[in-house]
């Protein structure tokens, strides 16, 4: 502790962590440099990072190509606002998303954090309705599933188990389902959703849901989502926050499938990490609802930092990488791998699954209980593990090197088989 500087010693008095209880949580470490996968802490210890900045650090960390346009964007114009102006990085952005998304995923409505990008994707739902007479108020989403803090997305994330159970009695759009996971399900899900007219989206995270502890379902899941939806006239949102720009394997999640929701949400390795950035993207039909005469139809939305220049030309640079590099073959290597040498922990007594998906490592435990007090031992090993619920998880960046990625799940065996 004594060599802590003094940034940090005063520093913590003041600040506020997240998921954190503040009297009992560990100290958290001091970081002074990132570079590729590897973290600096401020006593030169270097760290192999897991988790790529909660799975946003896709390219790796401080890209010499993402921190080049932004330098040279940030001498220009960092930022200008976006009401009433435009500028050049931002809808050359929504461009390139339109064309890299499937279908007529067309309208780009950019904004800074994942929530706020689920917020303006569920008014957009609701709006469409009420621009078109119906009054429908209630999402249909699925236990397991996060969408994010701000009260609008906790409402529709996991009911029960999730970290926003206190605040239930806020929260009154939401409808909870599971997930349906063969034809029955699937059929009572859609017969359900028929008949409930007061619903105006099912959102979900497409295949994976992340913070809900790395829970797969099939893309067969999706169809039988997007078609009940179809069914209904009920909108899909996917929340690709976690799974879009080749988490999974796709470019998109919802690519696997083959579907096309009506809104879809991106952030996180939208701009590589390094930037806050989001952005919902509507289709055409969704869009068209709201262009009219009247202006009470338009949609009344729009974040200070909207269309940041900054941070959407670190998005159009973390685009390049995306439609560069060839991490389609990176992704399906690094579940090879992944595959290969978490393997050895279902033998462990304590473990209860292991599995993989894309560049999504998970070994889930029976008995979570001392998993916590193991995060200082990733630390010990030379790695940046955080393991949470009941899994301990790997969402490296897809940058990251074999040799790296052993060290990765070298740790994981040593410290899981030792507990
Ligand atoms: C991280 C995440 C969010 C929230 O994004 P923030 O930028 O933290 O607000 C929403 N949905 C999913 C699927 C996420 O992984």
């Amino acid at each position: 502790m004594t060599d802590h500087p003094a940034w940090y010693s005063v520093g913590s008095q003041h600040a506020w962590l997240p998921y954190t209880q503040m009297k009992t949580a560990p100290a958290p470490l001091p970081v002074v440099k990132t570079e590729g996968v590897r973290i600096t802490l401020a006593d030169g210890r270097e760290l192999i990072d897991g988790i790529a900045s909660w799975w946003a650090s896709a390219h790796g960390y401080n890209h010499p190509h993402i921190l080049k346009a932004m330098q040279d964007q940030m001498l220009a114009m960092p930022h200008v606002m976006f009401g009433g102006l435009v500028n050049q990085p931002a809808l050359r952005l929504c461009t390139r998303l339109a064309g890299l998304l499937p279908g007529d995923l067309n309208r780009c409505f950019i904004a800074e954090s994942g929530s706020v990008s689920v917020e303006v994707a569920m008014k957009m739902a609701v709006q469409y309705f009420l621009n078109r007479g119906e009054q429908r108020f209630k999402f249909v989403h699925f236990r397991g599933g996060y969408h994010g803090d701000t009260l609008g997305t906790m409402a529709v994330c996991d009911p029960e188990e999730g970290m926003h159970s206190h605040f239930g009695p806020l929260l009154r759009h939401h409808l909870p389902a599971d997930l349906p996971h063969n034809e029955k399900s699937a059929a009572a899900f859609a017969e359900d959703l028929a008949g409930n007219p007061h619903v105006a989206a099912v959102i979900v995270e497409p295949l994976v849901q992340g913070a809900g502890g790395m829970l797969f379902h099939s893309a067969e899941t999706l169809r039988w989502l997007r078609a009940a939806c179809d069914h209904a006239g009920v909108l899909l949102i996917l929340d690709e926050i976690f799974t879009g720009f080749y988490r999974t394997g796709h470019m998109f999640a919802c690519q696997e499938a083959g579907i096309v929701p009506d809104i879809v949400t991106l952030s996180k390795a939208l701009s590589g990490g390094v930037s806050p950035l989001s952005v919902a993207v509507a289709r055409d039909h969704v869009f068209d609802a709201f262009y009219d005469d009247d202006p009470a139809k338009a949609l009344m939305h729009g974040p200070t930092y909207m269309g940041h220049a900054l941070g959407c030309a670190a998005a159009n640079a973390s685009l390049d990488l995306f439609e560069r590099e060839d991490y389609g073959p990176r992704v399906a290597a690094i579940a090879g791998q992944l595959e290969a040498e978490l393997a050895p922990c279902r033998t462990l007594a304590n473990v209860k699954d292991v599995r993989v998906k894309g560049a999504i490592g998970v070994v889930q435990l029976k008995d979570a209980s001392g998993l916590q007090a193991l995060k200082p031992r990733f630390v010990e090993a030379g790695v940046w593990i955080r393991p949470f619920r009941d899994i301990v998880y790997l969402t490296p960046s897809l940058t990251i090197a074999p040799d790296e990625l052993s060290v990765l799940t070298g740790a994981i065996n040593k410290v899981l088989s030792e507990a």
